[in-house]
C-alpha cells in the first residue's frame, strides 16, 4: 500500500460561470490545454511544438486553483491535484517515486491534467530535508521532458513566489507558457459579488455598485470572505433576521485586513 492512494483523481465541480472576471485568462488557459490535444496538424503545418505546461503566478487568493478546476471541468479532462509542500511530508523518503507515479496516474487516465499548486515549494524546500527539492524537482523535470509518453497529459502549476521558481522548470517543453493572474479589477469583484449575491438574501439597502467600488485592492477570495462575514454579522444581530443589510457589508470590510500589499505585487 502505497502513500500515493493519497493522490486522486478528481472530478472538481467549478465552471467557468463560477468565476468572476478573468475572461482574457479562461481563454489562454483555453488554448493551452485544448489546442495541443485538438490542433495537432496546425502546430505540424506551423512548425511549432504545441505548449506542454502553464505556470500561473499571481498574488493569493486570486483564483489559480479555481482556474485550474474549472479548466478540468469544463475540458471533461481528469484531474490529478498535487500542492508542493506534499511532496516532502506526505511522502516523506519517497518524494521521488511520488512523482513518477502522479505522471504514471495521469498517462493512465489521460487525457488529463496535473496541477502543481504551490510548485515555490520545490524550491523553498531545498536543502532543509533529506529527501531535498534537488532530487524532487529534477525527477519532476524528466517526466515533463518525457515527450511521446506524456501525450495527452498537460501540467499545470500555480504559485504566488514566481521570484523562486528555478528557472529550470520554465524552459521551452515545461511550463512554457506563464499566465500572470492579476487581482480582480472592478468588473471582476462585480462579477464575484454578483455570484456570491445570487445565493443571498440581501436588503434592499445592499448596493452593489457601491460594494464593487469598495472592496479596491481585495483579492477574489477577501470579496467572497466579506460576502460571508456579512452574514455572520447579520446573524449576531439575530439568527431569526431575513436579509443581510448594507451596514453588515460595510462593517465586514472596515473589519478586513487585505492580504495583498503594494511590496508583494513587485514581485509580478
Ligand atoms: P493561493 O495562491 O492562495 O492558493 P489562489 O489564487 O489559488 O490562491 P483560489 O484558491 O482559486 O486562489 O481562490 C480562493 C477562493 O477565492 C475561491 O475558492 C473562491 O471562493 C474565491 N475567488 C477568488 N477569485 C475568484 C474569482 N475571480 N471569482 C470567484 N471566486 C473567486
Amino acid at each position: 500500500p502505497s502513500a500515493m492512494r493519497e493522490v486522486f483523481l478528481e472530478t472538481p465541480k467549478v465552471f467557468w460561470s463560477d468565476i468572476g472576471g478573468q475572461a482574457d485568462i479562461i481563454r489562454r488557459l483555453k488554448e493551452a490545454v485544448e489546442w495541443p490535444l485538438t490542433q495537432k496538424e496546425s502546430f505540424e503545418r506551423l512548425g511549432i511544438v504545441p505548449p506542454r505546461g502553464v505556470l500561473l503566478y499571481g498574488p493569493p487568493g486570486c483564483s489559480k486553483t479555481l482556474l485550474a478546476k474549472a479548466l478540468a471541468t469544463e475540458t471533461g479532462l481528469n484531474f490529478l491535484a498535487v500542492k508542493g509542500p506534499e511532496l516532502f511530508n506526505k511522502f516523506v523518503g519517497e518524494s521521488e517515486r511520488a512523482v513518477r507515479e502522479i505522471f504514471r496516474k495521469a498517462r493512465a487516465a489521460a487525457p488529463s491534467i496535473i496541477f502543481f499548486d504551490e510548485i515555490d515549494a520545490l524550491t523553498t524546500a531545498r536543502g532543509e530535508s533529506e529527501a531535498g527539492g534537488d532530487r524532487v524537482l529534477t525527477s519532476l523535470l524528466n517526466e515533463m521532458d518525457g515527450i511521446e509518453s506524456l501525450n495527452g497529459v498537460v501540467i499545470l502549476a500555480a504559485t504566488n513566489r514566481p521570484d523562486v521558481i528555478d528557472s529550470a522548470l520554465m524552459r521551452p517543453g515545461r511550463l512554457d507558457r506563464l499566465v500572470y493572474v492579476r487581482p480582480p479589477d472592478r468588473d471582476a469583484r462585480r462579477q464575484i459579488l454578483l455570484i456570491q449575491f445570487a445565493k443571498m438574501a440581501l436588503d434592499d439597502s445592499v448596493n452593489l455598485e457601491e460594494l464593487a467600488d469598495a472592496t479596491e485592492g481585495c483579492s477574489g477570495a477577501e470579496v467572497v470572505s466579506i460576502c460571508q462575514e456579512a452574514g455572520i454579522l447579520a446573524m449576531n444581530e439575530s439568527v431569526d433576521i431575513a436579509a443581510i443589510r448594507r451596514d453588515h457589508f460595510l462593517a465586514a470590510l472596515s473589519g478586513l485586513r487585505k492580504n495583498i500589499t503594494a511590496s508583494m505585487l513587485e514581485y509580478f
